[in-house]
């Protein structure tokens, strides 16, 4: 039996041998960061890491599938909105998913290998991202 509260929680170092993989990891719970966020321990290679390095999408309470979906209707450039009617998720799921979308080799790793995204996909859906977060941020020049 694993606690629960890790069941999510994934190595988030790509040198360790269960690197983003569920079974058999050994992950405990080890303190907390100075910033409240909870610090976990990877017993197989040794590493801490915060819940939210690489970690985050997984924490979501979706399936694959269903994050498969939302990426995929994202990437056909339905709004927050158009998603939350089509999948029946709260807005507010759909934008933390995609704003916790970090572009880096885990991410994409992830998204290909786990979530069934081509290359391709990956490389739209950063690109829709960038063009969204230069949005929220900036205001239109
Ligand atoms: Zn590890």
């Amino acid at each position: 039996m694993q606690p629960k509260k890790t069941d999510e929680i994934l190595c988030p170092n790509p040198e360790c041998e269960y690197y983003l993989k569920a079974e058999g990891k050994a992950i405990v719970k080890r303190g907390k960061y100075k910033t409240g966020h909870q610090r976990y321990y990877c017993k197989h290679c040794g590493k801490y890491f915060m819940e939210t390095s690489g970690t985050a999408i997984y924490r979501k309470h979706l399936s694959k599938d269903k994050i498969r979906m939302i990426y995929r209707l994202f990437l056909e450039k339905n709004g927050i909105r158009s998603i939350e009617r089509i999948t029946g998720h709260h807005r507010d799921t759909i934008s933390n998913l995609l704003k916790d979308t970090e572009k880096n080799e885990q991410t994409e790793d992830y998204l290909i290998n786990k979530i069934g995204l081509t290359a391709k996909e990956c490389d739209k859906l950063w690109k829709l991202l960038e063009m969204k977060k230069g949005k929220s941020r900036k205001s239109p020049k």
